[in-house]
């Protein structure tokens, strides 16, 4: 008989995967509300039972059109309910739900899909226009359709909902992909990071405790951030966890949607990217009583920096808002800043300066930083290192090995950002090392910018840095060495740029000077660049 004190096995070694929570759901708590706004403004209402049945008979319909194991489902959706039948039938039969982003660059689509080989997608029929730009040839195209009508040649959802029996969900390892999702890479090419079951299951039961989002049974929970980056921040996994109600906001993410929804639905927990809510703040501010936010207990805010003013802003309309740090390769909850009980008698200035860091790690969730020498920095407040993280829900690969000098030999991620620890664990990210600017919670390469400008022909050189902007978090701005002899005026070049970038990844900013800036090892010396634009004064 083997000695079960020796070998740890006296405990079942339970499997955790997404299956578990989403049953749990189904049978504890079918009758929590899923809302969801459609594009026409009006709400569809349906129940977390609901949606799991018709995932089960999902499920068996994309089984029958051939989908296997492993084998990913695309999706060119908003935060709709269908979106979130697919986040629980795709993953509990097996397969891998890839959600791509309607806003990238048609080639870089068109990378993503190849790249992920994506044998079959989901699109909202508001989004056929970006899928006709996708070169990839996908199986089947099934067609989230409100009128029924759909192209030649695609499937339509409800139909196929309609003719399909409902699945028996498979047993699968926890250590089996669940999802995929692309980040932008520094020198232009997204990198894929998959998702495991037990790294989801790990990552809501974590998200749920009081001090990271607090989700429980009697939440309300909006998803302010797409579903399709990070997986809306884990937040419909978390919901089938806790038993919790979702609203989902369909494409718009104005103000006075966002507002009205968390009214009308007594939103009680919303996550997003500053951006959204520095007009949520903007709407408030100008029509103070318009809504009634008394059910609103957390905004969870986190992709970009939190800036005070939003912070007290928000206060003022009796908003508590909290700030995370984390990233498409965390799952993405890494850090979370909530005001330490220390500081619960400290004067309003002195707990925002605390809040508008991003916070200690979560539980399971490791970190250091080093410096420039390699060597670890202090947890002092003032020595500052690129920032390194590990944990159950943290990358240890990017999909088919790309980008490997991001992992250090002893198991660390490599972040890219640099900051500083105070002794409590505390994290300011004070600098980005990695080289793209941060647009409205959207990435533009600086890189990829830059090669695109010097393939103009009166560009000698041109360095993008990303200079702090008000509404956006960032935007990029253009530094540019004309030629000898030559000219070109900053329209032109935006004209030039616009062939492969998307509108808003252009810089508004194009600025002519005489030479850019080097490094002793002959880069561009984007720190000097930076104190020289980036204040915006040079505007
Ligand atoms: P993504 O993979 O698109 O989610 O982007 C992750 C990156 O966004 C991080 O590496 C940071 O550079 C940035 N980021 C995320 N959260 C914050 C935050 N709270 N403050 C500042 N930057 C952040």
């Amino acid at each position: 008989m083997t000695d079960n004190l020796l070998t740890g096995l006296m405990m079942d070694d339970f499997q955790l995967t997404l299956t578990t929570l989403v049953e749990r759901a189904e049978r504890l708590s079918p009758t929590r509300p899923v809302v969801s706004r459609r594009p026409d403004g009006s709400l569809e209402r349906t129940t977390m039972g609901d949606c799991v049945r018709r995932a089960r008979r999902l499920a068996a319909a994309l089984s029958a059109l051939g989908v296997g194991i492993g084998e990913r489902v695309a999706t060119l959706l908003w935060n709709q309910a269908e979106h979130l039948e697919l986040y629980y039938a795709v993953p509990l039969m097996g397969a891998v739900i890839h959600t791509l982003n309607p806003r990238l660059p048609p080639d870089d689509l068109t990378y993503i899909a190849a790249h992920a080989a994506d044998r079959v997608i989901v699109v909202d029929e508001s989004l056929l226009g970006v899928l006709e730009s996708v070169g990839w040839a996908f199986k089947h195209v099934i067609v989230v359709s409100r009128s029924g009508a759909h192209p030649v040649g695609s499937l339509e959802y409800e139909s196929l909902i309609a003719s399909a029996r409902a699945l028996d969900w498979p047993p699968i390892g926890e250590r089996r992909a669940a999802v995929m999702c692309y980040t932008s890479g520094t020198t232009g090419r997204p990198k894929g990071v998959v998702y495991s079951h037990r790294a989801l299951v790990l990552h809501s039961l974590v998200a749920a405790m009081p001090d990271v989002h607090g989700i429980s049974a009697r939440d309300v929970i909006l998803p302010a951030v797409p579903m399709f980056h990070v997986n809306a921040w884990g937040l419909p996994f978390t919901a089938a966890l806790a038993g919790a109600s979702i609203v989902l906001p369909g494409p718009r993410l104005d103000p006075v949607s966002i507002l009205d929804l968390l009214e009308s639905e007594r939103v009680t927990f919303t996550a997003g990217v500053p951006t959204v809510w520095m007009s949520v703040l903007e709407a408030l501010d100008a029509e103070p009583d318009r809504w009634d936010l008394s059910a609103l207990q957390r905004v969870s805010l986190g992709g970009a920096a939190l800036p005070v003013s939003l912070l007290e802003g928000l206060d003022r309309h009796g908003v508590t808002v909290v700030q995370g740090w984390g990233m498409t390769e965390t799952s993405p909850v890494g850090t979370m800043c909530l005001l330490p009980s220390e500081l619960d008698a400290a004067p309003r200035d002195a707990q925002h300066e605390y809040l508008a860091r991003q916070g200690v790690p979560v539980p399971f969730v490791e970190l250091r930083a080093r410096d420039e020498d390699g060597e670890l920095v202090p947890w002092d407040d003032r020595a500052m290192g690129e920032l390194e993280v590990r944990g159950p829900w943290v990358v240890a690969g990017y999909h088919d090995g790309t980008d490997a000098d991001k992992f250090t030999a002893d198991g660390w991620f490599r972040t890219g950002d640099i900051v500083r620890i105070d002794p409590r664990g505390c994290i300011r990210i004070c600098d980005r090392s990695k080289d793209l600017v941060k647009s409205g919670g959207e990435w533009i390469s600086s890189v990829d910018l830059e090669n695109r400008l010097m393939a103009h022909r009166s560009v000698a050189e041109a360095a993008v840095i990303a200079v702090p902007d008000d509404r956006w978090g960032e935007r990029p701005l253009a530094a540019v060495v004309l030629r000898d002899g030559m000219q070109a005026t900053p329209e032109e070049l935006r004209r030039h740029l616009s062939i492969e970038f998307a509108k808003w990844q252009l810089p508004e900013r194009i600025e002519f000077v005489r030479a850019i800036p080097r490094t002793a090892t002959g880069k561009f010396k984007k720190t000097a660049l930076r104190e020289q634009f980036g204040s915006g004064l040079a505007a």
